[in-house]
């Protein structure tokens, strides 16, 4: 009898999931898989939150297999060698498995490939973790990928709508092989595996317990997009759409699905599909271009696009979706200090602190949010490497994703050279949260030291009185810490050093990179105050040479 292994990797789900499909297709038995492996899947890597959610979504996968006859195996250990085990004791004749954009996983991919080749196993590959094939979309514009987010809409406009999602299993005709024990033992199948069984713990202080909680698994992702789709509607109804990021609320129990999609508990497509049903069924299709409804989905396929040949992606030598820029070099205590306040959200800058210290406790910040942590790092104020920030974030986000989270640190960062963001009001640690939370609510949740501080100086508690600090028992550079930088002073100089960069890159250095379309884009992404459009004026007539420069590419 003919047997394949579908190897679940980040579409950890069984609907809309081709690669399962095929497995079950052309194989008479069926062993469905995980691998945490040294390379992609290291638990090493991972803090408590993200681990957390994705051994939820492994159980679940395996409660909802189990509901089908089946079961998910967890192993660890190399997939080669994996593979070989089942090969030798039952036989195998497909690997089936869903393309990875990631440079890591593409080389454990080609590695896998070179196996079965060599074993006469037939290894099949589908594209469903994107709306389109990156591939597709690199081949269409020219063999290189998109840098602009406009020029990649304009590139998946000629090829079409993405695929719609596919059936399910028809699972009363699978029949399902048991791993044998020796694989089990040798790979150490894991039964119900929790972050504690890896020895990963929480890092956050006990008292500072999570106002929202997130649960991982195909399950809840289901059940959460039916309630993301009401308030799309009601977005609709109201007259406009995308809400989370037009009205971004800190506040309320977050609808984001990023981390459902990131491991594609929830399909990329079928989120699509059904955001641009309920509009047409709305709206007869004709009010907006449809891309817009779903622009957001697209910005992840932009990023996925951008990395899936560049295995420079997440650094910046020799990397061509970014610009390199002399970060302060964190080998110096003073800038390793700086770069440790705001990994630990003690920056002294509470709207910053809240956030850092948020991603910590839950794994989840607002995009406006991670706009503003980004931009504190590098170009706004500590002007450290995006690649720290990268790195920060891949351990503790809970849909932190290899090409998603280096290409958002390559645009915000400046590598882009966008000068919009060089004005000092723009991504202010003070007035841009004040914008977003002007009850300061955000921050007295998840900075307590400061949940008595009088509203009017909760941004900027150094300005408080002393009498007053010890009224509310906070005391500033005791309690909780004095600024780490003066953000009008750090941000002039930074951008002052922007600026030079900028004049002094030659039209020969100035190649194509990861940048934003233009400065509406700039101002929607970023959600920076119509003030920001107007302060750039005489910026630009100042560096006008530079910007056309610029513009030009
Ligand atoms: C520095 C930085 C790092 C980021 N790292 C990640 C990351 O590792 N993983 C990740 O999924 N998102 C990342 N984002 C993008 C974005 O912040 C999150 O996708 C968004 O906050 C998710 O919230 P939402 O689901 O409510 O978004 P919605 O507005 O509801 O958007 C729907 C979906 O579209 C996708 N999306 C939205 N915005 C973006 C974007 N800018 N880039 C790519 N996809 C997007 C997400 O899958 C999101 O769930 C990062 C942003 C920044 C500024």
């Amino acid at each position: 009898m003919t047997v394949a292994v579908h190897w679940f990797r980040n579409g950890l789900r069984l609907h809309d999931n081709p690669a399962l499909i095929e497995a079950h297709n052309n194989a008479e038995k069926l062993i469905t898989l995980f691998i945490f492996d040294e390379t992609t899947f290291n638990p090493k890597w991972y803090g408590y939150n993200p681990m957390r959610f994705l051994l939820e979504s492994l159980i679940d996968l395996n409660n909802n297999l189990a509901l089908v006859g089946g079961r998910l195996y967890i192993l660890q250990g190399n997939p080669v060698n994996i593979f070989k085990m089942i090969k030798e004791k039952i036989g195998l004749h497909f690997i089936t498995y869903e393309q990875d954009c990631a440079h890591l996983g593409r080389t454990r991919d080609e590695k896998v490939k070179s196996f079965c080749d060599e074993n006469d196993i037939k290894c099949i590959e589908t594209v469903s973790h994107t709306l389109w094939n990156p591939k597709s979309i690199i081949e269409k514009n020219g063999g290189v990928p998109p840098f602009t987010f406009k020029q990649f809409q304009n590139t998946a406009k000629q090829i079409g709508h993405p695929p719609s999602p596919v059936g399910n299993v028809d699972w009363l005709s699978v029949i399902f092989e048991e791993l044998p024990a020796s694989i089990q033992d040798e790979f150490k199948n894991l039964h119900n595996p929790t972050p504690e069984t890896f020895g990963i713990y929480p890092e956050v202080p006990e008292n500072l317990t999570s106002t929202y909680r997130w649960y991982g698994g195909e399950t809840r992702a289901l059940e959460q997009l039916k309630e993301r789709l009401e308030y799309e509607k009601e977005a609709f109804v109201n007259g406009f759409y995308l809400p989370n990021q037009v009205n971004p609320d800190l506040l309320s129990p977050p609808s984001s699905l990023s981390a459902a999609l990131r491991y594609g508990c929830l399909s990329i497509r079928k989120f699509y599909w059904e955001l641009t049903k309920l509009f047409i069924n709305k709206f007869e299709g004709d009010l907006l271009p449809m891309y817009s409804v779903t622009s957001q989905l697209i910005w992840r396929d932009y990023f996925y696009t951008m990395s899936i040949d560049n295995k420079n992606f997440g650094q910046i030598e020799d990397n061509p979706a970014c610009i390199s820029i002399p970060w302060n070099d964190i080998k110096i205590p003073e800038n390793k200090k700086m770069l440790e306040c705001w990994k630990t959200g003690k920056t002294g800058y509470p709207f910053i602190d809240a956030g850092m210290r948020q991603l910590m406790q839950e794994g989840w910040i607002h995009h406006v949010v991670r706009n503003s942590l980004a931009s504190f790092l590098t170009r706004g104020d500590l002007w450290i490497s995006w690649v720290e920030g990268l790195n920060h974030f891949m351990k503790y986000l809970l849909d932190a994703d290899f090409s998603v989270c280096s290409g958002n640190w390559i645009w915000v960062s400046s590598s882009t050279f966008e000068q919009l963001l060089d004005c000092p009001l723009c991504v202010c640690p003070v007035s841009y949260g004040l914008r977003l939370d002007p009850s300061g609510e955000y921050i007295k949740r998840y900075v307590p030291e400061l949940k008595n501080m009088p509203a009017q100086f909760l941004y900027e508690p150094w300005k408080c009185p002393e009498s007053v600090q010890k009224q509310v028992g906070c005391i500033i550079g005791k309690d909780y810490p004095n600024c780490i930088v003066d953000h009008t002073i750090a941000s002039k100089g930074n951008r002052k050093k922007m600026l030079a960069l900028r004049v002094s890159m030659t039209n020969e250095n100035r190649v194509p990179h990861c940048c934003p379309s233009d400065r509406e884009e700039v101002q929607k992404f970023m959600y920076l105050p119509d003030e920001c459009m107007q302060q750039l004026l005489p910026l630009e007539n100042q560096d006008s040479k530079a910007y056309d420069i610029y513009k030009s590419h």
